[in-house]
C-alpha cells in the first residue's frame, strides 16, 4: 500500500510562500424585498456599491430627529430583484474558481435573523443559493476528471492519503457489502424533493481552465456550532427515536500545518451534486430535528459546509493518480450560515423589540472583536492577539485570516424598519471587516509531467497493456464455480464440469501469474531505474545541500563580520558623536574667549586713544601757557626796562639840572636859555616863560637811541590830524624839515626821530587850546618804532591887554619859585612814555599815538 498524505489548506507556518500581497474581505450587501408592501422601509440602495439608511419615523419622533440618513458602501451592493445566479455570478463563483485552483476560500452571511442568509447561502427548490450551486459548478467543472472513490482517502488529523486503485478498488467492494456508501443517484428524482430543481439546467456553469491532467476528487462536512459547541451533522450515529441521545460534540484540533479541524468529523466523498446535494439535505434534515428535540433556537446557531477538494496529477501515463503526496493538493472552501446577529431573542417574543441581556451570541461578539483587533494591527502596525480561541466559529476560521485565502462576507439586510438599529449595527460590522486584509493565496506549483497525459490515454484505448481495467474486470468475470454438489452416484457430469472450470481457472491464474510476474518485473525494471534516477537525484541534492552549507557557513561569516563592523561603526559614531560635542564646548569657550580678548582690546585701544588725547591737550596747554608766560614775561620786562630808562634818564636829566645850577651858581651868571624852537619865539614873549623845556632841543636827549643825526639834522614828524582847526595865529609852530603828517604814518616815523602831535581841545574857560604833545621816536627791538611822549606844549590865547603873573596852569618848564612843580611835570612825561608802551589807551585824544611793535613772524 502506497498511503500518502495528502496536502492541508494551509502551508506550513515555516515554508509559508513569500506572498506579500493582501486583499480586503469582500463585503456584499444583499436588501431582501420587504416582507409586506405596507411595512415601512428604512433601506433604500442608491448606487450599485452604496446603500443608504434613515431612521424610521417613530425613532426620530423620539430622537428629535437627531439620526440623520447613513450610508454605507460595499464591493457591491444587491438590490432586492437580484436572483441567486446574479449574487453567485459575483460572489461565490470567484471562489469555486479559486478552489478549483488550489486556493481557499471562506464566505459567510451575516446579518439578523429574517434578513435572508439562508436564503441567500441555501435558498430554496428552484431557487438555490449559494451553496447548491457552488457544489453544481464544481462536479460541472472536474466531473470528467474524477478520480475513483477512495482513491483519495482523508486521514483522521486533517490530511489526505492516496490509494493505488486495487486499494481503491477493495476499499469500495467493502463499502459495497456494508452497503453504506450511497449508490450515486442515477437521475435526479432520486434526489430528494427538498433539492429537486435547485439549479435549473440553463443556470448551469463551470470554471475554465481545469488541469485535466489531474484527477480530483471532493469532500463535504457539515457542522453545525451551536452555543459554542461543534456537532458534525453528518454523523452516521445509530438515531434512536424512542430515546434520543444528545449528539456528541467535536473538538477543533490543531494539523502539523498549524491548521484548526473538527477532528473526528465525517468527511464524505461526493461524486455528484445530487450526491452531494443529498449529502447536504441529510444534514440539514438532522439539524431540524435537534433542533426542534433539543429545543433550540436555529437563528443562534451556525452552520458550516466545507467542501474540499483534493486534487492531484495524474502519472506519465495519464491513467493513474501520481502516488506522490507532494503532489496532492487539498483545497477547501467554508460556507458559513451565520446565526442571526441581533442581540434580541426572536423566536419566542417574534416582532418584539424585547431585548434579553446574555442573548447576545458569544461566537458573533468574538467575531467582531477579532475583525476588530486584526484591523487596528494590520492599520497601526501593530501586534495585538487577536481572541480567535475565545469562540468556536473564529478558532476555526482563524487560518483564513492569519494565513492566507479569500474571504467574503454577505451582509444580508431586511430593510423593514423594526430592524433598524439592528441593521445599523451590521452595517457597522460591515464596514470595519471591509478594512481587513487577508494574503492573498499563491498558485501552486504545477508537477512535472508534459501536459494531455489523461487525453493520450483514453486515444490509447485505457491503460497501458490493457493491465488494471481488463485484469481486474476479469478477476471479476471469473467462470462461476459450479455446484459440486454430487447427488447422483451416476452423475458424470458436475465433477468435468468442475474440473473443467478448475482447468479454466487454473489457466487464467497462471495467466494472472505470468501476467502478474511479467508486471512485476516491469514494475521492478522500472523501480530499479527510478531508484538509480532517486540516488543520482538524491546525490545531487546531497551535493548541492553540502554547497548551500557552505554557502550558509559563509553567509553566517559574512553576517558575523557585518555585525562586527555594524559594532564597531556604532563605536565609532558614539565616538564622534562625544568627540563633537567636546568639540562644540571647546568652540563655544574660544568664541567666549575672542569676545572677551575683542572687547578687553577695544578697551585698551580706547583708554590709549584717550591717554593720547589728554596729553596733547596737555600739551597744548603747557605750550599755551608757556607762550603766555613767555610774552608776559618779555611785556614786564620791556616794562620794568622802558620804566627804569625812564628812571634813569629823568635822574640823569635831574642830574644835569643840577650840574647846571651847580656851575650856575659857581660861576655866579645864569646861562642863556637855551634857543627855543623858532615857533617859541613866535608865541607870546611876554608869557612865556623860559623853562628849561628839554624839547625840542638841540642836544641829544638819549644819544644811545638815537639816530646818528648831527643835531642841527633832527627831523621832525608834524601830526596834525585833519580835524584841527586852523587857528590862523601867528603862533604856529613851525619845524623845518618836519614830515607833514594827518594820520599816523609809519614810514614818516622810520625816516624822522622826533613826533610832535598838535592836539585841540576846548578848555574850561571855553577857549580852543592847543597842545603839542612832543616825543622822541625809538626804534624797537622788534625792528619797529615807538614813540616816547617827553615834553606837552600848551599853547593858549588869551588878551594881552592884560598880562598878569599868573602862570598859564599847565605852562610847561621849570617854575624858578616852585621846583616841586617842575618835578611833577617830569614825572608826567614819564608816566604817560611808560602808558604809551604798555598799549593803554589814554584817552581820545591820545588813542592814535600808540604804534604797534612790528614783530618779525
Ligand atoms: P435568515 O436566515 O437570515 O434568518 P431567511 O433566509 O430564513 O433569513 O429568510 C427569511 C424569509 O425571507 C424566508 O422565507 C425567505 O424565503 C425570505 N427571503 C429572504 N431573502 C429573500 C430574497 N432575497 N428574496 C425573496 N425572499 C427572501
Ligand atoms: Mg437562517
Amino acid at each position: 500500500l502506497y498511503y500518502r498524505k495528502g496536502k492541508t489548506p494551509r502551508r506550513p507556518a515555516p515554508k509559508k510562500p513569500t506572498n506579500n500581497q493582501k486583499d480586503p474581505v469582500g463585503v456584499y450587501c444583499r436588501v431582501r424585498p420587504l416582507g409586506a408592501d405596507d411595512e415601512e422601509c428604512c433601506v433604500e440602495v442608491i448606487s450599485s456599491t452604496t446603500i443608504q439608511l434613515h431612521a424610521p419615523d417613530g425613532l426620530k419622533a423620539n430622537r428629535n430627529g437627531e439620526f440623520k440618513e447613513t450610508q454605507y458602501s460595499f464591493k457591491k451592493v444587491f438590490g432586492i430583484k437580484t436572483t441567486q445566479r446574479e449574487l453567485f455570478e459575483d460572489v461565490a463563483k470567484p471562489l469555486v474558481d479559486d478552489l478549483i485552483h488550489c486556493k481557499n476560500g471562506l464566505l459567510f452571511t451575516y446579518g439578523v435573523t429574517g434578513s435572508g442568509k439562508t436564503h441567500t447561502m441555501t435558498g430554496s427548490p428552484g431557487q438555490g443559493g449559494l451553496l447548491p450551486r457552488s457544489l453544481d459548478m464544481i462536479f460541472n467543472s472536474i466531473g470528467p476528471y474524477q478520480a475513483k472513490r477512495f482513491v483519495f482517502k482523508p486521514d483522521e488529523k486533517n490530511g489526505m492519503e492516496v490509494q493505488n486503485q486495487v486499494d481503491a478498488l477493495l476499499e469500495r467492494q467493502k463499502r459495497e457489502s456494508q452497503q453504506s456508501v450511497p449508490k450515486t443517484p442515477s437521475s435526479r428524482q432520486k434526489v430528494d424533493p427538498e433539492f429537486a430543481d435547485m439549479i435549473s439546467p440553463e443556470d448551469a456553469c463551470k470554471c475554465e481552465g481545469v488541469d485535466e491532467d489531474s484527477s480530483y476528487s471532493v469532500f463535504v462536512s457539515y457542522i453545525e456550532i451551536y452555543n459554542n459547541y461543534i456537532y458534525d451533522l453528518l454523523e452516521e450515529a445509530p438515531f434512536d427515536p424512542i430515546k434520543p441521545k444528545a449528539p456528541q460534540s467535536k473538538i477543533l484540533r490543531e494539523d502539523q500545518n498549524h491548521n484548526m479541524y473538527v477532528a473526528g468529523c465525517t468527511e464524505l466523498e461526493v461524486k455528484s451534486t445530487e450526491e452531494a446535494f443529498e449529502v447536504f439535505w441529510r444534514g440539514q434534515k438532522k439539524r431540524r430535528i435537534a433542533n426542534t428535540q433539543l429545543n433550540r433556537e436555529s437563528s443562534r446557531s451556525h452552520s458550516v459546509f466545507i467542501i474540499k477538494l483534493a486534487q492531484a496529477p495524474l502519472d506519465a501515463d495519464g491513467d493513474n493518480v501520481l502516488q506522490d503526496k507532494n503532489q496532492v493538493n487539498v483545497s477547501q472552501l467554508c460556507l458559513v450560515d451565520l446565526a442571526g446577529s441581533e442581540r434580541t431573542s426572536r423566536t419566542r417574543a417574534e416582532g418584539s423589540r424585547l431585548r434579553e441581556a446574555g442573548n447576545i451570541n458569544q461566537s458573533l461578539m468574538t467575531l467582531r472583536t477579532c475583525i476588530e483587533v486584526l484591523r487596528e494591527n494590520q492599520m497601526c502596525g501593530t501586534n495585538k492577539m487577536v481572541p480567535y480561541r475565545d469562540s468556536k466559529v473564529t478558532h476555526l476560521f482563524k487560518n483564513y485570516f492569519d494565513g492566507e485565502g479569500k474571504v467574503r462576507m454577505v451582509v444580508c439586510v431586511n430593510p423593514k424598519a423594526d430592524d433598524y438599529e439592528e441593521t445599523m449595527l451590521v452595517m457597522r460590522f460591515a464596514e470595519m471587516t471591509q478594512e481587513v486584509e487577508v494574503a492573498r493565496p499563491v498558485d501552486r506549483p504545477i508537477c512535472g509531467f508534459a501536459a494531455g497525459r489523461r487525453q493520450r490515454n483514453q486515444e490509447r484505448g485505457g491503460p497501458v497493456d490493457g493491465e488494471p481495467p481488463s485484469t481486474l474486470s476479469q478477476l471479476q468475470n471469473l467462470p462461476p464455480v459450479p455446484s459440486c454438489e454430487i447427488s447422483d452416484p451416476s452423475d458424470d457430469l458436475t465433477l468435468p464440469r468442475v474440473i473443467e472450470c478448475m482447468e479454466k481457472r487454473m489457466k487464467m491464474r497462471q495467466m494472472f501469474t505470468e501476467e502478474y510476474n511479467k508486471a512485476a518485473n516491469m514494475l521492478k525494471s522500472m523501480l530499479q531505474d527510478l531508484d538509480g534516477k532517486l540516488l543520482s537525484k538524491e546525490n545531487f541534492l546531497h551535493e548541492q545541500r553540502g554547497k548551500l552549507g557552505e554557502k550558509d557557513k559563509m553567509i553566517q561569516n559574512q553576517k558575523n563580520e557585518i555585525d562586527r563592523l555594524e559594532k564597531k561603526s556604532k563605536m565609532l559614531e558614539y565616538k564622534i558623536d562625544i568627540l563633537q560635542k567636546t568639540t562644540n564646548i571647546y568652540e563655544e569657550d574660544k568664541r567666549s574667549l575672542q569676545q572677551e580678548l575683542d572687547s578687553r582690546e577695544h578697551r585698551l585701544q580706547r583708554e590709549l586713544s584717550e591717554k593720547k588725547r589728554m596729553e596733547a591737550r596737555l600739551h597744548g596747554m603747557v605750550s599755551d601757557e608757556k607762550l603766555r608766560w613767555q610774552k608776559e614775561c618779555e611785556r614786564r620786562v620791556n616794562a620794568k626796562e622802558l620804566e627804569m630808562q625812564n628812571k634813569l634818564w629823568v635822574k640823569d636829566e635831574k642830574l644835569k639840572q643840577l650840574k647846571a645850577i651847580v656851575t650856575e651858581t659857581k660861576t655866579d651868571s645864569r646861562p642863556e636859555k637855551p634857543q627855543r624852537p623858532s615857533r617859541e619865539k613866535d608865541r607870546v614873549p611876554a608869557k612865556r616863560s623860559a623853562s628849561p623845556s628839554p624839547v625840542p632841543t638841540t642836544q641829544p636827549v638819549r644819544p644811545m637811541h638815537r639816530r646818528s643825526h648831527s643835531a642841527g639834522a633832527e627831523r621832525w614828524v608834524d601830526h596834525k590830524p585833519s580835524t584841527n582847526v586852523e587857528l590862523d595865529t601867528v603862533m604856529q609852530p613851525n619845524v623845518p624839515k618836519a614830515i607833514k603828517v594827518t594820520a599816523p604814518s609809519e614810514k614818516a616815523l622810520s625816516k624822522c626821530d622826533k613826533y610832535m602831535l598838535t592836539h585841540q581841545e576846548v578848555a574850561s574857560d571855553g577857549e580852543i587850546q592847543t597842545k603839542l604833545i612832543k616825543g622822541d621816536v625809538i626804534k624797537t627791538r622788534g625792528g619797529g618804532q615807538a614813540v616816547q611822549f617827553t615834553d606837552i606844549e600848551t599853547l593858549k590865547q588869551e588878551t594881552p591887554v592884560a598880562p598878569s603873573r599868573k602862570r598859564r596852569s599847565s605852562e610847561t618848564g621849570p617854575n624858578q619859585d616852585d621846583k616841586d612843580g617842575d618835578w611833577t611835570d617830569v614825572e608826567t612825561r614819564c608816566s604817560v612814555a611808560v602808558e604809551m608802551r604798555a598799549g593803554s589807551n589814554l584817552g581820545p585824544g591820545y588813542q592814535h599815538h600808540g604804534y604797534p611793535k612790528r614783530r618779525k613772524p
